[in-house]
């Protein structure tokens, strides 16, 4: 999303602690008192740790729209010393989505300023293994009267970021074995790409699978052990409160857009609850912090790297990234972490 979307949606921080007050209806926007002085907000699932085996610490890094402006690759690689100089060490990262400021609307020559800045920072700033998911604005060109693309060119769309990504396709699985030698646990990490054509609008995008994916998701699900707890990571929310963060229009209603929460949430909700073993669901994009938990599947939107898109924090939303610490019997705890970025003045 821009950071106009999200100013038009925002509430002031007294508004959103009162929102926070709804987590005793079951809908919970975890982390706003502590996100908003900057520290953390850490959320359990399951048993107390003791007789959980941790199976892997992940560094989930969302939104780190770097760009030539503000400091922003300075600014991811202060992100990535944060992650790896961690004492509690972080097995692996996963990006987000919105890798870069912006290409969906940018031409070949701003657009390979950017992936080459990001490109930049991992190599100078990171040794982990990293794993990365398509944000709306990674995705080249395809407002083409901005962009002036044409649909022909050889990284149009989500080709330019897959080669980024090193990997052929925009949606990816794979298995994260447990750190513990001899130890057989795992979890399944589903990477989803959100990003899809508007019907309505052939400049936009919206949140959906489409069918393709939907169908490789399926099978995916479907081939899995019931036993491996699975965790699903897209850019844009699935389900999120924070959606709901915006004032109601003049007749009092609440809009949602297809752009800022999954247009196929529905599906996905029923397709997850024939499946027990998904626990997590992560996203980005809207650079806040909030959990849901439904039907047994929590939902953590996870802030952003970059803040208020390098311009301070974002309402609660400090410049940070999420830990996931994810345990054998299925349960994780959740920490959002800044990581004691200034943002430079405007
Ligand atoms: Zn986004």
């Amino acid at each position: 999303m821009t950071s106009h979307d999200t100013r038009n949606a925002g509430l002031s921080r007294r508004e959103a602690l009162k929102v926070a007050g709804l987590g005793a209806a079951g809908l919970a926007v975890g982390g706003l008192p502590l996100g908003a002085l900057g520290s953390s907000c850490v959320a359990s699932v399951g048993p107390p740790a003791g007789g959980r085996e941790l199976v892997a610490r992940i560094g989930h890094l969302s939104d780190t729209h770097v760009q030539p402006e503000r400091r922003a690759a300075e600014g991811l690689e202060a992100c990535l010393a944060h992650v790896q100089a961690r004492k509690d060490k972080v097995d692996l990262i996963i990006t987000g989505g919105d890798s870069i400021m912006d290409c969906f609307e940018q031409n070949e020559a701003r657009t390979t300023l950017q992936w080459d800045i990001w490109q930049k920072a991992w190599k100078h700033g990171n040794s982990l293994p990293v794993h990365s998911v398509v944000g709306n604005h990674d995705v080249w060109g395809w407002n083409k009267g901005d962009s002036r693309c044409t649909g022909q060119e050889l990284r149009y769309g989500k080709k330019w970021a897959c080669e980024m990504f090193g990997r052929e396709r925009s949606f990816t699985s794979f298995d994260v074995p447990s750190r513990s030698p001899g130890s057989a646990a795992k979890w399944h990490v589903v990477l989803l790409d959100s990003i899809a054509h508007d019907p309505n609008d052939p400049h936009g995008y919206i949140g959906e699978l489409g069918d393709e994916q939907t169908d490789w998701l399926k099978s995916d699900l479907a081939a899995l052990d019931r036993a491996t707890p699975v965790m699903i990571v897209s850019h844009i929310p699935i389900l999120s409160a924070t959606v709901l963060l915006g004032e109601p229009n003049k007749a009092h209603v609440r809009e949602v857009g297809s752009g800022v929460i999954h247009a196929d949430s529905t599906k996905l909700r029923d397709l997850f609850a024939q499946h027990s073993s998904i626990k997590c669901c992560l996203s980005g994009h809207m650079h806040r912090i909030d959990r849901v938990d439904f039907r047994g599947v929590s939902y953590l939107c996870n802030g952003a790297v970059s803040g208020n898109w390098w311009k301070g924090a974002h309402y609660e939303c400090n410049e940070g990234y999420a830990v996931m610490e994810l345990y054998s019997d299925g349960s994780f705890d959740a920490a959002y972490e800044t990581y004691g970025w200034k943002a430079e003045r405007a």
